[in-house]
């Protein structure tokens, strides 16, 4: 195949829109000017936990920075959310430090990758210790997109966890949120979800927040602002590419579905908290729908959606949505390490496929990403 995207070219030049699709994404105007971070915080309560959080949460996945963190509990944001597995560990330890002295005012959710019990033990001990506190309000089976992967193994150690004081609530995150519902439902035990929810995907997961809803499980929307990131476009230089107004437009898209009681949009600095706080007394207008939907033509190629329906496509068993996603953290997120390190756990066999070699490529995206290009880069960048 033709197409290149090389490592030097995402390093020093950014991402480069197609051309029409840039026209595309550039046409609508901003919304209005920023504001002060000021105005109302809306609270909802998250499901039967009864938990009482701000709209707007802090998913803390990429932030670094103490100090955000602890100004946005000072600014009034109530929901933190952070895993075993982010940057290492190093990512608990920061969200711990920033919340000393804080903890009593927020609610706290870790989530774990184990997939055996004794390693899920180990995991919630070292997160409480790293995130210096005697419990977490949530714990999330962290990344669960298969069903089979909410084992009958894993259950009893949430619930001895919860008996013994060390969580309060038993969560579990995914992406694919309808391939996990029915399992979800039949455990019974599951008290929060927490899901990818955001204006690109649109309403494809909505019957089975709807039947978590129904059931009282508290849902928390995450990646809420991927597709609009001020990051896309990232540049070596440290400059984001402009994307005024998207990111704020996305996350009060989300707000608008109150079966959420909270989001966990990333933040790394004051600018961003400060924005994303606006969320909370700004409507969501006319113009940020225009601004959306230039957003989401524009990204159509390169943003996958995790409807995983090109799951089993590829005759060389590449691992698709995975893959993708992992770019997108480089792409959407400016997370060059943090894509490469997830990149790095795919299986070998996974790693090692080129798509370049592939005269065709037979899987066939039905929201439009360009599958074989994407995956291309994905190996250029990472492998
Ligand atoms: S690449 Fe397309 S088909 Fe595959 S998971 Fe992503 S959006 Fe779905
Ligand atoms: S180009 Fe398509 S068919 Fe070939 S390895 Fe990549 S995803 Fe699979």
């Amino acid at each position: 195949m033709k197409f290149q995207d090389s490592r030097r070219d995402f390093l020093a030049a950014g991402l480069t829109l197609p051309a029409a699709a840039l026209a595309t994404h550039q046409a609508p105007a901003a919304p209005a000017a920023a504001q002060p971070a000021s105005g109302a915080r809306t609270f909802r309560t998250l499901g039967k936990t009864g938990l009482k959080v701000t709209s707007v949460g802090f998913g803390c996945m990429v932030t670094s920075d103490e100090s955000v963190v602890a100004k946005a509990v000072d600014l009034g944001i109530t929901y933190f959310d952070t895993a075993r597995v982010y940057s290492r560990g190093n990512n608990e330890r920061m969200v711990g430090s920033a919340l000393k002295g804080r903890r009593e005012k927020v609610v706290l959710s870790s989530k774990s990758t184990a997939r055996t019990a004794a390693e899920a033990k180990a995991h919630l001990d070292t997160s409480l210790k790293e995130l210096g506190t005697d419990y977490l309000d949530i714990w999330y089976m962290h990344f669960r997109d298969d069903p089979a992967a909410i084992s009958d193994e894993l259950i009893p150690v949430w619930e001895e966890a919860k008996k013994q004081g060390k969580i309060r609530h038993i969560g579990v995150s995914t992406h694919n949120p309808n391939a996990i519902a029915d399992r979800v439902l039949q455990v019974g035990k599951i008290e929060v979800v927490l899901s990818t929810y955001n204006f690109a995907i649109g309403a494809a997961n909505d019957s089975a927040f709807e039947r978590f809803d129904q059931a009282g499980i508290g849902l928390v929307a995450m990646k809420v602002m991927a597709p609009a990131s001020r990051a896309f476009g990232f540049k070596s230089s440290g400059e984001h590419a402009k994307r005024p107004g998207g990111p704020l437009a996305a996350l009060k898209w989300v707000l608008r579905n109150k079966r959420f009681a909270t989001t966990v949009p990333s933040m790394t600095d004051n600018e961003q908290l400060e924005e994303n706080l606006r969320a909370m007394s700004e409507p969501f207008v006319a113009q940020d729908e225009k601004l959306l939907a230039g957003i989401n033509e524009s990204v159509r190629p390169l943003y996958c959606r995790m409807c995983y329906r090109c799951t089993g496509q590829c005759p060389k068993g590449a691992a698709i949505p995975d893959t993708i996603r992992f770019l997108s953290y480089a792409d959407f997120y400016g997370q060059f390490a943090l894509g490469r390190e997830h990149f790095a756990e795919l299986p070998e066999q996974a790693r090692s496929i080129r798509c370049g070699e592939c005269e065709t490529c037979s899987v066939v995206c039905p929201n439009g990403v360009n599958v074989p290009r994407r995956m291309m880069r994905a190996q250029e960048l990472f492998a």
